[in-house]
C-alpha cells in the first residue's frame, strides 16, 4: 500500500501542488523518488519534483475510500490524565471510531486552563492524524473541543444507540447489542479514572436510546474500558473487511 500523507488544503484530481513543511520532510525521510506514487489526503499523487523548497506532486486520481467503518461510532470520553487520553485517542482511531469528544464530569481530576485546552486539542488532533496515517484510514478523526457534562447531554440526540459504560451496572452489553443490532450511529460514553456519579448516569439515561451497560465483573481502567467497548462494537457492527487490496498502487 502506498504511504499516505495529509495536508490542510484540499487537492483536486489534475492539480499540481507543492508540499512543504513537516509532510515534505516526512516524504523525504522515507526516501521517495520522482515518479513514485503516494497518497495525499484521499488522492493518488505522482511525485514530479523534489527540491529543498518542497515536493511537487500531481494528483492523478481519486483513491478508493479505505479503512472507513460502516458503523459510525462517536466516543465521548471523560478527560483522563494526559498520557492515558493520548493512548485512548490513538487506539480509538485505529480501531475505527469516527469522532472523539472529550468531556468533563464530576470525577475528572485533570484541570486545564483555556490556553492548556487549546494546546491539548491541537496535540490530540495531531495524534489522531498520525494514527489515521499509520493505520491506513483515508479519513481523519476529529477530536473536538472539551465540553461540559451538560453540553454533552445536549449532543446525545440523533444517535440510534447511546451506550454509557457504567462500572456499577449489571445489564450486559451483549443483551443491549442483540436488541439494537441494526444501529448505524452509536455514541459511547466512558468515565474518568474516578468513574461516574449515579446522578450523572441517571441524567444520561433520560436521553433517547440511552442504555447503561456493564463490561463485565471486573473494574477496568478507563482506557481499557474505552478500547474494549470500541473493539466489541466494531466486531458486532462493522461490516467492513480489509479492502487494502483494492488500493494497491504498483
Ligand atoms: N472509580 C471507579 C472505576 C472507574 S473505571 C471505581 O474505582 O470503582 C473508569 C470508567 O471505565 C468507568 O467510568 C466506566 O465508564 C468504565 N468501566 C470500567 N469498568 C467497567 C465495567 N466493568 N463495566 C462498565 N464500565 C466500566
Amino acid at each position: 500500500m502506498a504511504r499516505r500523507f495529509f495536508i490542510e488544503k484540499d487537492i483536486k484530481v489534475g492539480e499540481e501542488i507543492e508540499i512543504t513543511g513537516e509532510e515534505a520532510k516526512h516524504i523525504m525521510v522515507l526516501r521517495h523518488n520522482i515518479g513514485e506514487k503516494i497518497l495525499i489526503n484521499d488522492k493518488i499523487c505522482e511525485i514530479k519534483n523534489i527540491s529543498k523548497q518542497g515536493i511537487e506532486v500531481e494528483a492523478i486520481e481519486e483513491e478508493k475510500k479505505i479503512g472507513i467503518p460502516s458503523v459510525n461510532i462517536t466516543l465521548f470520553q471523560a478527560l483522563l490524565k494526559s498520557d492515558k487520553l493520548e493512548f485512548v485517542i490513538q487506539k480509538a482511531v485505529e480501531l475505527g471510531v469516527c469522532k472523539i469528544k472529550p468531556f468533563i464530569s464530576k470525577n475528572v481530576i485533570v484541570k486545564l486552563n483555556d490556553s492548556d485546552k487549546i494546546k491539548k486539542i491541537d496535540r490530540w488532533n495531531k495524534i489522531s492524524k498520525e494514527a489515521s496515517k499509520q493505520c491506513g484510514r483515508s479519513d481523519i478523526v476529529l477530536v473536538e473541543n472539551i465540553i461540559s457534562f451538560n453540553a454533552m447531554l445536549e449532543e446525545l440526540q440523533g444517535y440510534d444507540l447511546v451506550l454509557i459504560a457504567y462500572e456499577n451496572e449489571v445489564q450486559s452489553l451483549k443483551e443491549v447489542i442483540q436488541k439494537n443490532i441494526n444501529a448505524k450511529n452509536i455514541a459511547i460514553i466512558i468515565g474518568a479514572e474516578g468513574g461516574f456519579e449515579k446522578d450523572e448516569v441517571l441524567e444520561i439515561l433520560k436521553q433517547e436510546n440511552a442504555k447503561s451497560v456493564s463490561l463485565g465483573s471486573r473494574i477496568l481502567r478507563a482506557e481499557t474500558a474505552s478500547l474494549n467497548l470500541i473493539s466489541i462494537l466494531m466486531y458486532e457492527f462493522d461490516g467492513g473487511t480489509s479492502n487494502f487490496a483494492h488500493n494497491m498502487i504498483k
